[in-house]
């Protein structure tokens, strides 16, 4: 099988040797109601009420969104306003935990036996994609007509995170307990757990659990950036290519992240919602580098903090890697249900001289999706559907590689962003 491409980054992943740490419980949650792609939800609590952990305290109020639960138990002290990375606000609960974590009675174990009851119980735990994503489980769960193969997704390949690198290495018996509930509820025969190969201690964890496990298959991905792109993914463990015009599930290929797969196993023996994550926290200006559970809402301040991180020296607050996630506008910020890293930078990125294209081919020998970044950079300047159009830009995942090895410092990933925004208007 033809590799596809990719670039090789400086991989410093400092947390990767730390265990997994559990948060000391924070003075206060900040839970803002959009936390998935697509709509925000509507707070069910006022102020002074009580809550429990894994109470409903955002309702949605549309088919592309699911609930958000208190994650700590205590009392609700205000509804306020959360900035977005983008700078639009949604609403926020704000709860002072009482300390004691009592779990709201209603949490129960689900029956789970069809597959309507899996889709049932991905929307009411309030899950979403936990590799960055935020996309809705249950959406993909009801797109899918018959899943023939499930590809559950360990490559983690940006510069510093680990969070699921480590849930890899201490918790495989849920990663796969996940993969035996998907397999039976569905009926799947096929799962490929796709593993970069530079990380030989998770591929073992991973291979000795499923040992007595049927049709589970650990698949080494190259050690290049990025691996964890859906239609990169199912192509290196699968060998299927993706159609353009389709989602992977649309095809029978169920894509979905390992904690993810993990977290849906928990709440199968618990009912207990989506309410706390790993979180890797890293970056220059963080001497402690770490991985940390916390519960959903706790204030990125707080995880910095615990990691010995100078506050005065921060410049730069990444969510997510340093390729594809996005920079935080405040301190202020919380942990949200897709975030797996904070980065913490001294240094902003440097603002780059921009100059013209040399023809040196190099963004199209590093774009994994075979496109031609400079000639879409082109179309986008002369604002050209038609040929953006041709030059399939559609396909362009954002994941920067042609921006990283472009000696003229143009900005091609962010011009192809803005093409396909252009091209959804017209
Ligand atoms: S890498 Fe930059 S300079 Fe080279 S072909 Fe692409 S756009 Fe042009
Ligand atoms: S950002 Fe788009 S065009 Fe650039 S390398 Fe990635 S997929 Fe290719």
């Amino acid at each position: 099988m033809k590799r596809l491409n990719g670039i090789r980054l400086p991989m410093k992943r400092r947390a990767q040797e730390k265990q997994i740490t559990a948060l000391p419980l924070p003075k206060l949650v900040r839970i803002p109601m959009l936390m998935h792609m697509g709509d925000a939800c509507e707070p069910t609590v006022k102020p002074d009420e009580y809550v429990y952990v894994g109470q409903e305290i955002g309702r949605p109020v549309s088919d592309a969104a699911v609930p958000v639960h208190a994650s700590v138990s205590g009392t609700v002290s205000v509804i306020s306003e959360y900035q977005m990375p983008d700078g639009a606000t949604v609403p926020c609960v704000e709860i002072v935990p009482d300390g004691q974590q009592v779990i709201h009675p209603d949490c129960q174990p689900p029956k789970i036996e069809k597959k309507q009851d899996l889709i049932d119980a991905a929307r009411k735990s309030g899950c979403v994609g936990l590799g960055g994503s935020g996309d809705l489980t249950f959406q993909k769960l009801s797109r899918a007509e018959k899943i023939s193969v499930l590809v559950l997704n360990g490559a983690e390949c940006e510069t510093c995170l680990a969070s699921d690198l480590r849930m890899m290495l201490e918790n495989p018996d849920q990663i796969l307990g996940g993969a035996a509930l998907l397999q039976k509820v569905l009926k799947i025969k096929d799962v490929r757990i796709g593993v970069q190969s530079n990380q030989p201690a998770a591929i073992r964890a991973l291979t000795d659990a499923a040992e007595s496990a049927k049709g589970i298959t650990v698949c080494p991905l190259p050690p290049v950036y990025p691996q964890g792109e859906k239609r990169v993914l199912v192509y290196h463990t699968t060998g299927i290519v993706v159609p353009e015009d389709k989602e992977p599930e649309e095809i029978g290929v169920l894509v979905l992240n390992v904690s993810t797969c993990a977290f849906l196993y928990q709440y199968a023996q618990t009912g207990i919602p989506l309410v706390e994550r790993v979180v890797t926290v890293d970056g220059n200006a963080v001497p402690k580098a770490c991985n940390l559970l916390v519960p959903i809402g706790t204030p990125v301040i707080d995880l910095l903090l615990y990691a010995s991180c100078e506050l005065d020296l921060v410049k730069q607050i990444w969510c997510g890697g340093a390729m594809m996630g996005v920079s935080y506008p405040t301190f202020r910020a919380s942990v949200t249900k897709p975030q797996n890293g904070i980065i913490a930078l001294k240094n902003p990125k440097k603002e780059r001289t921009v100059g013209d294209c040399i023809r040196c081919g190099k963004c199209m020998r590093a774009c994994p999706m075979n496109l031609i970044p400079a000639e879409l950079d082109r179309a986008y300047e002369d604002r050209d559907v038609r040929m953006l159009t041709d030059l399939h830009a559609g396909i362009c995942m954002n994941c920067g590689c042609c921006t990283y090895v472009c000696p003229a410092n143009r900005p091609l990933a962010e011009h192809i962003q803005r093409a396909k925004t252009l091209l959804s208007n017209t």
